[in-house]
């Protein structure tokens, strides 16, 4: 009998997911993985560490070589092979092996496009100049590496101030570097409360990194050897000898569009819960997807390696015969910048408005642990509540230790639609190391519902 072929194209996170689960779900399948660099199932998280060096050795940011995916995990490999088209009526995709340049033809039972993402660009003169970097591949990383180690800058530029910009400028200030970021608004991290941004900017600027406001970049000024020397922007020019480009990232979605695959309001593909695509036999998973906001309900563009690993998983198991649902994301987020954690679960208070919800805000600052212990450091929370159900629809909790796993717990709370009275009543941990007798969340939740209190 035929074994059912699975196609798999993508292997950085949702594509060795899917292509593990499908496995597992059907041991029987063929299971085949284009990829159209040399490396599949590569941390890229990590990527900001081995630049700042605290993960000495970038190697270890493969998880599974080509090799090792297909001895251990039994999926046949193609690495620097750049799947072009897709022929859904023929159930055939045309592929173009990038070693010779020649192309072949494949057909699958299922197929499953994990292709991600890309990084945005400014579309500026000299955005291809020699020191220009982005931060989205092994080959990215492995360039930025070279380049410190070869030409060893000494000034940076940073344009965009997202959560990768908070990392590459606590990165690059570890290797001794000057560090200017540029941002097009007045506060670093859209998307995080006010107040929170507030205290990033803070935190950039108490380590070192120059914050350039409301500033639109114009042009990157090349010298003779074609590097940026100048980043010139409606706010002044900036010398540096090195750029990264932290601007965010858009869907690859040309080949599902030429397949005619439908692509959802955010400009990502659209797929159900079982990850199926508009086109029978299709699945899609991470980056390249929407995926729902399970606070609202909408659809949304949520490019995270948390969704993309685990809807590849769904997409595979789907492919291979199974049952599997992603129900969505609620959008569960943290970063450190320097000696900061900064949490994120659900949406913004500006986020709720939009959506039609009378929103109730309740921020306290308490200590992360019992005050009397070493270590202990003023602690954030800000909730942002449903007035009319009293549900928790968002948090926002900054500290130097404590706010992260604590903001899971608010995550949980979303994800069952907990209001705030369920949370004041929560039988959490107190331990002095760790936690005060009242922990924030606490003390956070207690103080909202007063405000219910005739
Ligand atoms: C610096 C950095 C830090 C990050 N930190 C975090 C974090 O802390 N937490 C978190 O949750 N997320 C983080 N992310 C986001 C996370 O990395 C992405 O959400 C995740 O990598 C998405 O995985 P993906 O497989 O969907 O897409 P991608 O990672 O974009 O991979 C898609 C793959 O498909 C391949 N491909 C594309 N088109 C084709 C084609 N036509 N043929 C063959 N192959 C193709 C690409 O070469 C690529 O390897 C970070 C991202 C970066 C860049």
């Amino acid at each position: 009998m035929k074994q059912r072929q699975i196609i798999i194209v993508g292997g950085t996170a949702a594509g060795p997911s899917a292509a593990a689960k499908a496995k597992r779900t059907n041991p029987n399948a063929e299971i085949t993985l284009f990829e159209a660099t040399d490396t599949v199932s590569y941390g890229i998280c990590e990527s900001p560490y081995a630049i700042s060096g605290v993960i000495e050795d970038e190697n270890k940011l493969v998880i599974y070589s080509p090799e090792k995916l297909q001895e251990e995990k039994g999926i046949t490999v193609k690495t620097l092979h750049q799947v072009e088209k897709i022929i859904p009526t023929k159930h055939k995709i045309i592929v173009r092996d990038l070693r010779n340049h020649t192309t072949g033809e494949y057909e699958y039972d299922k197929l499953i496009l994990a292709v991600g993402s890309q990084p945005k660009r400014l579309n500026v003169d000299g955005e291809d100049g020699r020191n220009v970097f982005f931060l989205k591949s092994r080959e990215n990383t492995v360039n930025i590496l070279n380049y410190l180690k070869s030409e060893t800058p000494k000034q940076a530029v940073i344009i965009g101030g997202g959560y990768i910009g908070m990392e590459l400028a606590e990165a690059l200030r570890l290797r001794g570097l000057d560090a200017t970021m540029v941002h097009q608004f007045s506060l670093p991290m859209e998307g995080l409360e006010q107040e929170t941004r507030e205290r990033v900017l803070e935190e950039l600027q108490n380590n070192g990194v120059h914050f350039v406001t409301n500033a639109k970049v114009e042009a990157l000024q090349l010298d003779k050897t074609g590097k940026v020397k100048h980043v010139i922007t409606n706010r002044g020019s900036f010398e540096t000898d090195i750029v990264l480009l932290s601007l965010g990232v858009s869907p690859n979605i040309e080949i599902a569009k030429t397949a005619k695959i439908r692509i959802g309001q955010n400009g990502a593909i659209l797929t159900d819960e079982r990850q199926q695509t508009s086109i029978e036999d299709v699945y899609a998973a991470g980056d390249c997807c929407e995926v729902k906001n399970i606070v609202t309900g909408n659809p949304m563009y949520l490019p995270l390696a948390s969704i993309a690993s685990r809807a590849g998983r769904v997409a595979g198991e789907n492919a291979a015969g199974g049952r599997a649902t992603f129900k969505g994301a609620l959008r569960a987020m943290a970063v450190k910048i320097f000696n900061l954690q900064v949490a994120q679960v659900g949406i913004s208070s500006e986020e709720a408005k939009r959506y039609g919800f009378k929103v109730v805000t309740e921020q306290i600052h308490g200590p992360s642990r019992n005050e009397l212990m070493p270590g202990s450091e003023d602690l954030t929370v800000k909730l942002i509540i449903d007035q009319r159900t009293k549900r928790l629809l968002g948090a926002n909790l900054f500290s130097c230790c404590g706010a992260v796993l604590r903001a899971n717990t608010l995550a949980v709370a979303i994800q069952h639609k907990m209001t705030i009275d369920d949370i004041a009543r929560w039988d959490l941990i107190y331990a002095p190391p760790f936690a005060p007798l009242w922990d924030p969340i606490l003390v956070a939740a207690n103080k909202a519902k007063k405000k219910y209190e005739p």
